[in-house]
């Protein structure tokens, strides 16, 4: 007899069978197919007819971060068990055959490698923020930034990925368009995807920081209003995964990367940040494995 599995690897299971999802034997990192991508692509076609409605400047970012700058976000001090480090080899001859020899063996070869000056990124407009550095124009800048993501968190769930893809629409500049942006923005990002057939909700939300600490942190963080989640059920209905975020993150970032306003303040920056693989598979689970059945509203919003 077959024993049903929870929903989640219920879920995963079909996207493997159905070839949308590929298995790479570690939960939460996974091949995806054409039709997969081709889901994903148009969710990000979305987010760049909005980042051109206003301007932005689009940067397209590799899934890796300069430690320094990784280091300048504090990252660490909130979300170490998130994180995901690139070593190196700096070794000579020696070193090689040592490695060879214990990879051979089966031994601790990665402790003959060295921390290398990138760092695995773990959102995408992380990097955006030392290219910003100095004074902003008036008005501050709109940008567009999109690209891989890493978040040690491995799951069976197929919504929680090790790699993911994150579109955000971010904005830099005064403190009142910051929070102004946030806020439109929320409304925005429900809008598109409730126009795509998702039924999505948004709810105050906390970042999961980590330890006996991120308790408190993440209570000022609900306090304050920070952030805000679009939720919608994939799973569960009890507990609805997060599609989108936004984020006020006041002057978190302008402070330690140096960007100032056009008069000489410490910039505020705010971003909302899409996940465009849960959005895929919310779609997927929405509207049928088969993108070709979908409805007609659904597949021109997406597809012309
Ligand atoms: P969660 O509460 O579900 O862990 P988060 O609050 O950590 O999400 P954010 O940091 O706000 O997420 O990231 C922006 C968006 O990126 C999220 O709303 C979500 O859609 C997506 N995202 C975050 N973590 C993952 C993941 N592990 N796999 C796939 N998408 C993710
Ligand atoms: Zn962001």
């Amino acid at each position: 007899m077959r024993i049903a599995a929870d929903p989640y690897t219920e879920l995963r299971n079909r996207l493997f069978e159905a070839e949308l999802l590929f298995s790479t034997g570690v939960d939460g990192l996974y091949g995806r197919s054409d039709t997969y991508q081709g889901i994903a692509d148009a969710v990000d076609h979305l987010m760049h007819r909005w980042g051109h409605d206003v301007g932005a400047t689009v940067v397209h970012l590799p899934p890796l971060i300069a430690r320094s700058t990784f280091d300048s976000t504090d990252y660490i001090r909130s979300f170490p068990d998130l994180v995901g480090s690139v070593h190196v080899f700096n070794g000579g001859d020696r070193d090689h055959v040592e490695l060879v020899r214990r990879v051979s063996a089966g031994g601790d070869w990665p402790a003959l490698l060295e921390p290398g000056e990138i760092v695995l990124s773990p959102a995408a407009c992380y990097s955006l923020y030392p290219m910003c550095a100095g004074r902003l124009p008036a008005g501050g800048r709109y940008f567009e930034v999109s690209g891989y993501c890493f978040r040690h968190e491995p799951s069976t769930d197929p919504t929680r990925m090790q790699a993911f893809k994150m579109h955000e629409i971010v904005y830099v500049g005064e403190p009142d368009t910051a929070q102004r942006h946030r806020d439109d923005s929320l409304a925005r990002g429900l809008s598109i995807l409730t126009d795509i057939g998702l039924d999505v909700t948004a709810t105050p939300a906390n970042d999961p920081f980590f330890g006996r600490l991120g308790a408190a942190l993440a209570a000022g963080q609900l306090d304050e209003g920070l952030k805000f989640e679009g939720v919608t059920a994939i799973c569960s209905d009890d507990r609805p995964t997060a599609v989108m975020s936004a984020n006020c993150h006041r002057d978190h970032f302008g402070a330690p990367f140096g960007i100032e306003t056009a008069t000489g303040a410490v910039a505020h920056s705010a971003c909302v940040g899409f996940g465009v693989d849960r959005i895929t598979i919310a779609l997927l689970v929405r509207h049928g494995l088969d993108p070709s059945t979908w409805p007609g509203p659904v597949r021109a919003r997406l597809f012309s």
